[in-house]
């Protein structure tokens, strides 16, 4: 009631809820906040502003195309809510490489975007480290990263090398890291000069919230970063700083977080890394830049920051894989999206061109949308009719997936067509194909 005093109470809907009550309801449990209402008056965005705010502030880095957001978290766990922005991966560069070895070492950062299920995920930060220990071949270093990579810039050095090579890159809006206890009046000063986001770096929880008390009240665009010592003590601070950030609302935790890996191996650096992104590390600094290394983090990361509430799904609608033909197979399956694409992939492995369907089950896998009524007998019909699929061949027969071989009889009364029951899993596509299609093997 408090909240909803402070609004306009016009009942006018701009801010997607029904009421105004209904949107202070939606703002006391931290689901909606104050600027979503376009009408809130100077006074209400005063008082109500800091106690509505995410308990994980946004932090923006980098420009255009370039910019990262992190932080603006909710919820603790993603199915209580979901997560907004997934964990940034950022590939460390020495500045002791030689001119020719940057060149080179960027060129590969910029190569690390994939496709997975059908989005281009990639790294997003390019981070300059400081191991030389001399300020101005760090400076040289940022620039030349600066003028050629493709992803936002994080900067880790000293005092002395960071007011050296932030001004020349401040139109980047580079993440500098990091003020510490030493030095971070003068780090904090040239952040807030260049309009920077800042690292505070502690020295575990106690000493870190301390540290980034005395900075907020100087500067408040800022990322913390507890200085790891060991994986598992990084992973507690930051599972205790979240949980104290979103259920007791304590403002020194209450900023996106960096952990920067230890190990060496890079098999056991994406393992590292991965328990960073679950919890909950908004940036990661790492050296691994193999896209073999990184493409398991990087699925991992989508699955953890998907939308559970919202499934992942493909157009419903009928694929064409590779040359087909009038004789080639017709595969149906459902538009969940790592359905489709583990029936794709086996399509085109087993080198058969052929049709696949995606049944609209509103991103439903298989059984799933079978238990839902959306990938039974009636609406796979349907849709095989009113996507024409059966004019474009010059047979009568669909391959159905085998973990609904129950709907065979009454799909084939009901279709008139030739169902035939495929493999349970994608995988068993290939076998199954080369077997029943061998004449049309390319
Ligand atoms: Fe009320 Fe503001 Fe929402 Fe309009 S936009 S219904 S005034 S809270």
């Amino acid at each position: 009631m408090d909240i909803f005093k402070q609004l306009p109470k016009t009942n006018c809907k701009d801010c997607g809820s029904p009421t105004c009550l209904a949107f202070a309801m939606a703002m006391a449990n931290g689901k909606a906040s104050l600027d979503m209402c376009p009408h809130a008056t100077e006074a209400a965005k005063e008082t109500l502003g800091a106690a509505t705010a995410p308990p994980v502030k946004t932090v923006k880095v980098g420009v255009g195309e370039q910019e990262v957001v992190l932080g603006d978290e909710t919820v603790l766990f993603r199915h209580d809510k979901t997560f907004y922005h997934p964990t940034a991966l950022a590939i460390q560069i020495s500045d002791t490489l030689s001119g020719a070895e940057l060149d080179a070492k960027i060129a590969k950062i910029n190569e690390l975007v994939l496709e997975r299920v059908g989005q281009t995920v990639a790294v997003e930060f390019v981070a300059i480290t400081n191991c030389s220990g001399d300020a101005a071949k760090f400076k040289a270093a940022v620039e030349a990263v600066a003028a050629k990579a493709n992803f936002a810039l994080l900067l880790a050095g000293n005092a002395a090398a960071l007011e050296a090579a932030v001004p020349a890159v401040a139109a980047k809006k580079p993440l500098i890291h990091a003020a510490t206890a030493e030095n971070w009046e003068k780090v904090v000063a040239l952040a807030k000069a260049n309009n920077c986001p800042v690292v505070v770096k502690g020295n575990g929880l106690d000493d870190t919230a301390a540290l980034v008390e005395k900075v907020a009240k100087e500067y408040k665009e800022i990322v913390i970063d507890f200085g790891n010592t060991a994986p598992a003590k990084t992973l507690g601070e930051m599972v205790n700083a979240r949980r104290l950030a979103i259920k007791k609302k304590f403002r020194p935790f209450g900023y996106p977080m960096i952990a920067c890996t230890l190990a060496t191996d890079p098999k056991e650096e994406v393992i590292e890394a991965a328990t960073y992104v679950a919890k909950y590390a908004s940036i990661i600094c790492m050296k691994a830049d193999e896209k073999h290394h990184l493409l398991p983090l990087m699925a991992w990361r989508m699955n953890i920051y998907t939308d559970p509430q919202k499934p992942m799904a493909v157009e419903a609608k009928v694929y064409e894989i590779g040359e087909v033909t009038p004789d080639s197979p017709v595969y149906v399956c459902t538009n969940f999206a790592l359905t489709y694409f583990a029936v794709e992939g086996e399509v085109v492995g087993s080198k058969i061109p052929g049709y696949i369907v995606a049944v609209d089950t509103d991103g439903a896998s298989v059984l799933t949308a079978w238990a839902a009524g959306k990938f039974v007998a009636e609406p796979i019909n349907e849709t095989i009719k009113s996507f024409g699929i059966m004019d474009k061949v010059n047979h009568k027969s669909i391959v159905i997936p085998g973990y609904v071989a129950i709907i065979m009889g009454k799909l084939t009364e009901i279709s008139g067509l030739d169902v035939i029951v495929g493999p349970q899993e994608a995988v068993g596509i290939p076998a199954f194909a080369k077997a029943r299609y061998p004449q049309l093997l390319k």
